[in-house]
């Protein structure tokens, strides 16, 4: 069995809803009391009781069925449950991946959001390889046909349970992972918002799921804001960092809430700029931040 302290780290990081009874009994199964204990600190800095997602440290095994280069330095990794099952998990959620070892003997763990849809037995991943780093290092040598373990679903960066008025989402790079399952739910809602994805960066040559996106904006609801940072010359699309943009189209939104995903550096600016011009942080912004 995978140690668990990610189950209470990733609480700890999103300090959302109050632990329920299940996830109570999971901690102390695992760590005792003081695992109870910690659980229950993070989680009684609730903000948002509403949406606290299923977690679990069950360990589960998938083999690799496709690896596929998708971008510059972004695999996109194809894995089916083995034995074949679907994953319980929602949209948002991510996967705890044991991607080496200590020389003491205790894995090494990293986390990837799910970029697939709940109720299949196959999941996908986004890996972004970056330099010098032995979890993305991993993955680049991880072969079509061999194993990987990881435990979860994790996380509480999921939708809410109901939405007053437009949904936002701002994502940097590989941070767009969970929001197209999340876009999918979200469409697939009774709701009459609109949703706004915001994905900022660098490089022609960082985009992908171009196809993916396009096909989902024939939903009028949805509208999709490519953004590049970089000089390029031959881009056409819109330019700059996606948080001025999304402050200068705050006055348009409806009762908006934001979902940041990515870069820590772009999720703190974009969270600044919304709550001096008087968005409610707790109540209207979630995030999830996959480094700093
Ligand atoms: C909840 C959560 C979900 C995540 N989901 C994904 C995902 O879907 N896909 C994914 O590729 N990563 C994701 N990450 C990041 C992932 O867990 C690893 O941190 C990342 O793969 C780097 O691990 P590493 O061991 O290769 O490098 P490390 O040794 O952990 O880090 C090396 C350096 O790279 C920086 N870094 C980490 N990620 C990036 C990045 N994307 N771009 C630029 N610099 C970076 C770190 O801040 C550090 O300075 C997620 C993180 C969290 C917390």
């Amino acid at each position: 069995m995978l140690p668990s302290p990610c189950t209470l780290s990733e609480a700890r990081r999103s300090r959302r809803g109050n632990p329920s009874k299940s996830a109570l009994r999971q901690a102390q199964g695992e760590r005792g009391v003081a695992a109870v204990n910690e659980y229950k600190k993070c989680c009684t800095e609730a903000e948002h009781p509403a949406t606290l997602a299923f977690v679990a440290s069950n360990v589960h095994r998938a083999i690799v069925v496709e690896k596929r280069l998708c971008a510059a330095d972004i695999f996109v990794f194809t894995l089916a449950l083995d034995p074949p099952a679907p994953l319980a998990f929602r949209p948002g959620q991510f996967i705890s991946v044991r991607v080496g070892e200590e020389p003491n003997g205790s894995a090494i763990l990293r986390s990837y959001s799910l970029a697939s849809s709940p109720g299949r037995s196959e999941i996908q991943l986004l890996v972004k390889r970056v330099e010098a780093g032995s979890g993305s290092a991993w993955f680049m040598n991880l072969a079509v046909g061999e194993t990987v373990t990881f435990t979860g679903p994790m996380g509480f960066f999921v939708l809410d349970l109901q939405h007053p008025g437009d949904i936002v989402f701002a994502a940097t790079g590989v941070g767009i992972a969970p929001v197209l399952p999340m876009l999918d739910e979200a469409l697939g809602r009774n709701e009459s918002g609109r949703i706004v994805l915001y994905w900022g960066n660098r490089y022609q040559r960082d985009l992908f799921w171009q196809r993916e996106l396009d096909a989902r904006i024939n939903n009028p609801r949805l509208q999709v804001r490519r953004f590049l940072s970089s000089d390029d010359p031959t881009w056409t699309g819109e330019r700059g960092r996606i948080t001025s943009a999304i402050a200068a189209d705050l006055a348009s939104l409806l009762q908006p809430t934001f979902y940041l995903v990515g870069n820590g550096g772009m999720i703190r600016d974009v969270k600044q700029e919304l709550v001096a011009r008087g968005v409610d942080r707790k109540r209207q912004i979630r995030n999830e931040v996959f480094f700093e």
